[in-house]
């Protein structure tokens, strides 16, 4: 696609995000991803985690997406089925059969699987963000909005920027024994962030500075496996951040052998994350523009998210 902000993107952001043109695009990027990885390959190995009576997989779709199935005692939800080919063909192999699917944004490789999953579980119930626009959805939620499956809370938060009703999940561990996690779609990725398709910096930051000041040992799950890139480019922007170079290095090693590199925590996230570091005096440094110095005020803030996402967007990575 053309370059973001420029007119040419913005009129085919317009079709791809609010007609049926959206679908068709996306039906494109399915079979690339079948062509790239045909018979049932997947761009990450699948691990499903246990926490107590939880089963948690994230499970790789498309080239470089996340859904994720998570089952108790008593039921079973599925975030973000894009592709509803594999995310079908998983719950059948093995016997799960979901109450719900939460919908974190409009986007098609998030929304993309929503008709087919109602047509394979007529009583299902597609729960997507009330400003958002997604399809096919049965329910939708609002800030701070609490929705109850078997012994899985999820707490809604409203967090705009990457699209204007996007929304993130966070689900209460305490049943489970288990930190709290936060499915965070497009918002917040393993060292970034998603683009600001849909509202302003400002907008943005604020949705960011609410996730950041969650709790630190909030496990983060993505909707994309973004990791390798974006702490290549962390590492690139703040070179003396020694919690970049850590994760980068784990990063890279986990790549290698095709694993996921989720979740992280918001405390790591804190720590080497350079969309959350706009406060931070070593990111100014690294930025060096002359505007951002002292004070940094909420306003500064949001010019260096915006000079960070320009700088990322034009970054040549690493292979
Ligand atoms: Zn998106």
């Amino acid at each position: 696609m053309a370059k973001e902000g420029g007119c040419l993107f913005r009129i085919g952001y317009f079709f791809y995000s609010r007609t049926r043109i959206g679908q068709i695009y996306h039906n494109r990027d399915i079979a690339k991803a079948r062509e790239k990885y045909p018979d049932g390959q997947t761009h990450s190995v699948i691990q499903p985690l246990k926490y107590g009576e939880l089963t948690l997989t994230p499970l790789p779709i498309l080239l470089d997406n996340y859904s994720y199935i998570l089952k108790d005692s008593k039921s079973a939800v599925v975030i973000d089925p894009g592709d509803p080919e594999p995310v079908i063909k998983y719950l059948q192999d093995n016997q799960i059969s979901p109450e719900a699917v939460l919908v974190t944004h409009k986007h098609w490789d998030h929304s993309g699987g929503n008709s087919a999953m109602k047509q394979q579980y007529p009583s299902i119930r597609i729960y997507g963000g009330v400003h958002d626009n997604v399809n096919n959805v049965t329910d939708t939620v609002k800030d701070l909005d609490v929705l109850q499956f078997g012994d899985m809370s999820f707490t809604v938060h409203f967090t705009p920027g990457h699209t204007e009703g996007h929304v993130v999940f966070l689900l209460d561990g305490t049943p489970f024994g288990m930190s709290d996690s936060l499915f965070s779609g497009d918002h917040l990725f393993l060292g970034g962030c998603g683009r600001m398709f849909e509202a302003a910096p400002s907008v943005m930051l604020g949705s960011l500075d609410k996730v950041s000041s969650f709790k630190g040992d909030v496990l983060v799950w993505p909707g994309h496996e973004y990791a390798k890139d974006n702490l290549d480019f962390a590492c690139h922007l703040e070179s003396s951040n020694e919690e970049s170079k850590k994760k980068y290095d784990w990063i890279k090693n986990q790549r290698k052998q095709n694993l996921c590199t989720c979740p992280s925590t918001i405390e790591e996230e804190r720590s080497y994350n350079p969309f959350l570091r706009t406060a931070e005096p070593s990111i100014v440094e690294a930025l060096s523009v002359k505007e951002f110095e002292q004070p940094i005020t909420d306003e500064t803030r949001a010019k260096i998210l915006r000079e960070i996402r320009t700088r990322k967007d034009s970054y040549k990575y690493k292979l």
